[in-house]
């Protein structure tokens, strides 16, 4: 870890436990830990324009390095002033590295379905070879070859002018064995030290740059990696790479790497980000999440809701809303809660109307926004575990008082 304020500078400021309240002070402004990132993969959060998603209170957008360089191209970004001025978003970015996308060109749908929630777009090009110096692969575009490795994935996201970026690694998938990730794994080590490199001769001053831990499932491998990272010049740590096949397996390799990072450390599990996943991360000391989850399900007729039972979903294209006067989720200050009833926004989403999968998302990412928001409230009042505990067995999120 390096301190160097003028990249970033993150404030504990309440700790329970080893869950802990936050700021992370970036050239774009204050983000309040612990926080929900929403995705804007594209230089958009889908389907809303950005002064909707500081609205509903979100202070940083996690933009991806893999689909911009490819569309609109980092370039033109940069020369356009930058990803803040690009898109229209004054508050501060985060950008993924673009690890995860190229290699899901080899692993395919399998590191989708494990890992599952960080972008499933770029599945339809194609790898054409990884080797020590990066990943060369087909745009899904236009079929066009490319190549990106740590170097590219650093000039691109100096490009991008994003606040934080992500060392390039790649992200292994359930399936492969321990060999595969030990190789993998020491392999993204060696591409953090040339990224770090890149990043110290070339790179923008005020953008801070977060390690990435990996190792998979495997307790030896990521005591390795979380060492490795911890030892390097950086400014925060993400947590990549499978969590296991189930949330009981991704607890106990959390469990077990989130102690082997140094304590002042920002901490960031990439792509995870359903509402008990946000609980428990929290629990353990996570100060930030990002996942495709409140955004995809929005589009696919799914909104959040307090229901352990039922994966915190409603399907809100199911028959049984058709009729129903009241509001999606009790109490919710989001529009599509506070402005219409269940049976609309049914008719809306069973009619795939624009309108529907709006509303839908608005909500979802007002339901993540306000857990977040309460467990830093909980935290702060040295309530966690009761706040966890309520939310696990289906409380809203936006009653405080109710746990
Ligand atoms: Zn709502």
């Amino acid at each position: 870890m390096r301190e160097d304020h003028d990249r970033l500078r993150f404030e504990i400021q309440a700790r329970d436990g080893t869950a802990r309240t936050g700021r992370l002070v970036t050239p774009h402004g204050i983000v309040e830990t612990p926080a929900f990132i929403p995705l804007a993969t594209t230089g958009a959060v889908r389907g809303l324009d950005t002064d909707e998603v500081a609205a509903l209170g979100y202070e940083m957008v996690l933009g991806n390095t893999f689909h911009l360089a490819l569309r609109p191209g980092h370039e033109r970004i940069e020369s356009l002033g930058g990803l803040h001025q690009f898109m229209g978003w004054e508050r501060a970015i985060i950008t993924d590295s673009g690890g995860f996308q190229v290699f899901s060109l080899a692993h395919g749908n399998v590191a989708d379905e494990i890992k599952g929630r960080r972008g499933a777009a770029g599945n339809h090009g194609a790898i054409l070879g990884i080797a020590e110096e990066g990943v060369r692969f087909r745009s899904y575009l236009d079929g066009v070859e490319r190549f990106m490795g740590p170097e590219e994935s650093m000039r691109i996201q100096a490009a991008l002018g994003s606040d934080i970026a992500l060392v390039f690694d790649e992200c292994t998938p359930y399936h492969a064995d321990f060999d595969y990730t030990a190789r993998s794994t020491e392999r993204t080590h060696r591409w953090l030290d040339r990224c770090l490199q890149w990043h110290e001769e070339n790179g923008p001053a005020g953008q801070a740059v977060f390690g990435i831990v990996q190792g998979g499932v495997h307790e030896e491998l990521r005591r390795r990696s979380s060492q490795r990272v911890s030892e390097a010049a950086i400014d925060g740590i993400s947590i990549g790479g499978t969590l296991g096949r189930d949330k009981d397996e991704m607890g106990g390799v959390l469990g077990l790497t989130l102690p082997l990072l140094p304590s002042e450390a920002p901490k960031h599990l990439l792509g995870i980000g359903e509402p008990d996943d946000l609980l428990r991360g929290i629990e353990l000391g996570v100060d930030l999440f990002d996942c495709a989850v409140p955004t995809r399900l929005g589009r696919h007729g799914v909104a959040l809701a307090p229901l352990p039972e039922e994966r915190f979903r409603m399907n809100v294209r199911s028959r049984a809303l058709e009729a129903d006067e009241g509001p999606l989720v009790e109490g919710c200050p989001c529009p599509a809660c506070t402005r219409h009833t269940r049976a609309y926004l049914h008719y809306l989403t069973r009619a795939e109307e624009l309108t529907g999968v709006r509303l839908l998302t608005l909500h979802n990412l007002t339901y993540l926004e306000r857990l977040v928001r309460g467990a830093r409230e909980a935290i702060a009042a040295g309530r966690y575990a009761d706040y966890r505990e309520a939310g696990l067995r289906g409380a809203l999120p936006w009653e405080p008082m109710s746990y």
